[in-house]
């Protein structure tokens, strides 16, 4: 499970970059205009000018798919100095300020719940600090404005942090709903092809060890489904405890799947010779009596640009042979 990565925004960042870079670029071009032609501002001008082409160039390499994460950062950056300067700079009275209010919605959305509080809490801080020095005017008090600014920002924020902490648990909620078997809590079958793609990437010895429990329905039969169930989620245990590599799936019904990563053929094969001993020796607890089980596996080895169907196909045909051979039995 520790391979694969839960997203931690609500909206894939590759969605809000490109929206974020080609808002940007509009809003640092309109910026730009008013403060060249209107005010004369030509130092905030410039900086608004390149502003707008560095976002004019994260949306075109967002549209060719090339977008990086440090692009969301320089944006962010880009976009926090700018209104910390303006709202530093400009008249007060103008307002520039208010943006800094927009800013928590940005980084929780782009940067998930960690970085989203921090940068958060810092700009609110040099916000904070910039109106209490600049509001002893005629039109503003200090103390009040910043009670007031600094209650605004913070609602704001609260309601940020608050939706960002509840979609991660949804977020994660779902995905085990998604990639975990209900019944035993190990990986399913969905989980197995996303994780073999990102081991594949990561490894070149991979092993896959289709273990399947040796006369199962006659459990059913004997002790009933309950009971059944509840061997399952015990076999299940035991390949957990008993591999090293915890990469533990259930492909359906009671068939398993242990992934081995970077073990040659030799210690494949011992690793499900010691999965095949643990179930055989392991005694199931039923109502009526004590029940003995056995498992025979298939182990297949991963060829260079395989398909997981094909892996699976060649694990699935060593595993017949070892029920023709007379189950309780590892076939390489
Ligand atoms: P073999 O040694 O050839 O594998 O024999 P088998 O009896 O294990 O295989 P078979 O495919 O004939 O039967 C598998 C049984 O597994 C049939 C089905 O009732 C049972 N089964 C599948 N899923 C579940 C489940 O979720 N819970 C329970 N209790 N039984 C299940
Ligand atoms: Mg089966
Ligand atoms: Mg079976």
């Amino acid at each position: 499970m520790h391979t694969r990565h839960y997203p931690h925004t609500s909206v894939p960042p590759e969605v809000l970059h490109k929206w974020l870079s080609a808002l940007l670029c509009a809003l640092h071009s309109i910026y730009f205009l008013l403060n060249m032609l209107l005010i004369q501002k030509l130092d905030l001008g410039f900086i608004q000018f390149c502003a707008a082409l560095f976002a004019g160039y994260c949306f075109y390499a967002s549209l060719k798919k090339q977008d990086r994460p440090w692009h969301r950062y320089a944006l962010m950056a880009i976009l926090t100095i700018n209104i910390l300067l303006s709202a530093s700079m400009m008249d007060l009275v103008a307002g520039s300020i208010f943006w800094s209010l927009a800013l928590p919605i940005w980084y929780y959305s782009l940067f998930g719940l960690k970085k989203g509080f921090y940068f958060s809490a810092v700009v609110m801080a040099v916000s904070a600090a910039i109106l209490f020095t600049r509001a002893d005017t005629n039109l503003f008090m200090p103390y009040r404005t910043l009670f007031n600014f600094t209650l605004v920002y913070i609602s704001i924020w609260l309601v940020c942090h608050i939706y960002e902490v509840q979609r991660q648990k949804i977020s994660s909620f779902l995905h085990s709903l998604a990639l975990q078997d209900a019944l035993t809590g190990v990986c399913n079958r969905h989980a197995l092809k996303t994780d073999l793609a990102l081991i594949q990437k990561q490894f070149t010895h991979i092993h896959m060890l289709l273990i399947d429990i040796d006369r199962f329905k006659n459990i059913n039969d004997k002790f009933g489904h309950d009971i059944g169930d509840t061997v399952l989620l015990a076999v299940a245990n035991i390949l957990s405890k008993t591999t090293e590599v915890k990469e533990v799936y259930r492909l359906g019904g009671e068939e398993f799947i242990v992934l081995l990563k970077d073990l040659d053929h030799q210690k494949a094969r011992e690793e499900a010779e010691k999965i095949r001993q643990a179930v055989e020796q392991e005694i199931f607890q039923s109502h009526k009596e004590d029940i003995k089980l056995t498992v025979s596996i298939g182990i297949s080895s991963l060829q260079p640009e395989q398909e997981f169907n094909d892996f699976l196909r060649a694990a699935d045909e060593k595993l017949y042979q070892a029920k023709r051979e007379g189950r309780n039995k590892v076939c390489f």
